[in-house]
C-alpha cells in the first residue's frame, strides 16, 4: 500500500473515531469508573520515573493552559529517549508533539514536596490518570488506587474529563496527520551529524534548533 493510501486510511479511522464519540454516555462511562474503583493514594509514582514511563504528553488545550499559567518553558519535544530515532532520507530527525519536561531524577519538573505545583493548570493526563478511553472503550493503566472506593459525583466529572481528553487527543492527531505532507520516514540508529529536528503537531511543522 502506498503511503499516501495508509495515511488516508488512518485519518479516516480517526474521523470515524471521533464521531463514534458522540454516542459515548457520560452516565455509562461513570458508572464504569465507580465499578473500577478509583482512590488517588497520593503516592506521587505517576509523577515520578518509577512507573517507568512518566511521560506526561501534551495536547494543544494543555499547552494552553500551561501558556496561562506562564509555564511554557516547561515544555519540549517528545524525542526519543532510546537509541532509535524517525529519520527522512536527508538524515533529519522527525518527531511528534511535545511533553512536560522532568528533573535529572527523572520526576516531573512540577513535582514538590507537596504534590503537583500547577494542580490546577496540570494536563488533560493527569487529570484523568488512571483512566483513559482508547478506541472508544474506557482503558486503566496500573496504579496503586485502582479498586478504591470512588463517589458518583467524582466519577462523573472525571467521566467527563476522560471523554474530553479522548476527543482532544483525536482531533490533535487528526491535525497532525492532516498537515504532515514529508515522505516515508524509517527508524535509524544514528542520526546524521548535522541533523535537523523536526517536530510535527497539530499546527503544523516546526524546524527546531536546538538538538
Ligand atoms: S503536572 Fe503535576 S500531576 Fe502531572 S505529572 Fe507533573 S507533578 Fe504530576
Amino acid at each position: 500500500m502506498k503511503e499516501k493510501e495508509y495515511r488516508s486510511l488512518i485519518l479516516k479511522d480517526l474521523e470515524k473515531q471521533v464521531m463514534d464519540s458522540i454516542s459515548i454516555s457520560l452516565h455509562d462511562l461513570a458508572v464504569e469508573i465507580v465499578h473500577t474503583g478509583f482512590r488517588c493514594s497520593g503516592c506521587g509514582r505517576c509523577c515520578k520515573f518509577s512507573t517507568g514511563d512518566n511521560s506526561v504528553l501534551l495536547t494543544y488545550f494543555d499547552i494552553d493552559n500551561l501558556k496561562k499559567s506562564g509555564n511554557i518553558n516547561a515544555i519540549e519535544p517528545t524525542v526519543a529517549e532510546e537509541d532509535m530515532f524517525l529519520a527522512d532520507t536527508e538524515g533529519n530527525v522527525h518527531t511528534f508533539g511535545w511533553r512536560l519536561k522532568r528533573k535529572t531524577n527523572g520526576e516531573c519538573v512540577f513535582l514538590g514536596e507537596g504534590g503537583c505545583t500547577i494542580y490546577p493548570f496540570r494536563p488533560l493526563l493527569c487529570r484523568t490518570y488512571p483512566f483513559y478511553i482508547a478506541e472508544g472503550k474506557l482503558e486503566i493503566s496500573e496504579c496503586k488506587g485502582e479498586g478504591g472506593i470512588l463517589p458518583l459525583y467524582h466519577a462523573r466529572r472525571l467521566a467527563n474529563e476522560v471523554l474530553q481528553r479522548y476527543i482532544i487527543e483525536l482531533r490533535d492527531t487528526i491535525m497532525t496527520y492532516r498537515h504532515f505532507k514529508e515522505g516515508p520516514l524509517f527508524l535509524a540508529s544514528q542520526p546524521a551529524s548535522d541533523y535537523k529536528l523536526i517536530l510535527h503537531d497539530s499546527r503544523g511543522k516546526l524546524i527546531l534548533d536546538d538538538k
